[in-house]
């Protein structure tokens, strides 16, 4: 990362709440240990009913991640009509969004998230500070990482 990043002044982005990024067949939504239990707390399961019940393990290069499964059409498990169901709940990758590492790279990669998301450019000015405290946050919070042991 740059020292003087494209988004030193800011970036301006208010979810609009249309549910599109919980449509993407472009992604797995991958849980960290705390989105598990707080998922599962919010629709009164144990880890283990909600992580059979809506997870899944996927391979991702040398790790076995924790992803909510997707729907036949390819939406998140938990996007309902009015959508998310779990709003107050949802996991850090979903909090964090659109303030990923892969979308900070560059303006290109800003705009591109820009091209598919209408909550881009308009809406509350997030300062850098704010911006780089997402990063940081999901650097303190690695996601699961189920290896060799199966069901976290
Ligand atoms: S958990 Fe909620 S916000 Fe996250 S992708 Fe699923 S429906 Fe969307």
């Amino acid at each position: 990362m740059p020292d003087t990043p494209f988004y030193a002044a800011g970036l301006r982005f208010s979810c609009t709440r249309c549910g599109d990024c919980c449509r993407r067949p472009s992604g797995h939504l991958f849980l960290s240990a705390a989105d598990l239990r707080r998922l599962a707390r919010a629709l009164r399961l144990s880890d283990e009913e909600f992580f059979l019940a809506y997870c899944e393990v996927v391979d991702v290069e040398l790790a076995q991640r924790v992803s909510l499964v997707a729907t036949e059409d390819d939406s998140c498990v938990l996007l309902g009509d009015q959508g998310c169901t779990v709003y107050e709940h949802r996991p850090l990758q979903c909090r964090a969004y659109p303030f990923w590492g892969t979308s900070l790279v560059d303006a290109k990669a800003w705009d591109a998230v820009a091209a598919s998301c209408p909550g881009v450019g308009g809406g509350w000015l997030w300062s850098k500070e704010c911006i780089e405290q997402w990063l940081h946050r999901r650097e303190q919070e690695p996601l699961l990482d189920v290896g060799e042991h199966g069901e976290p």
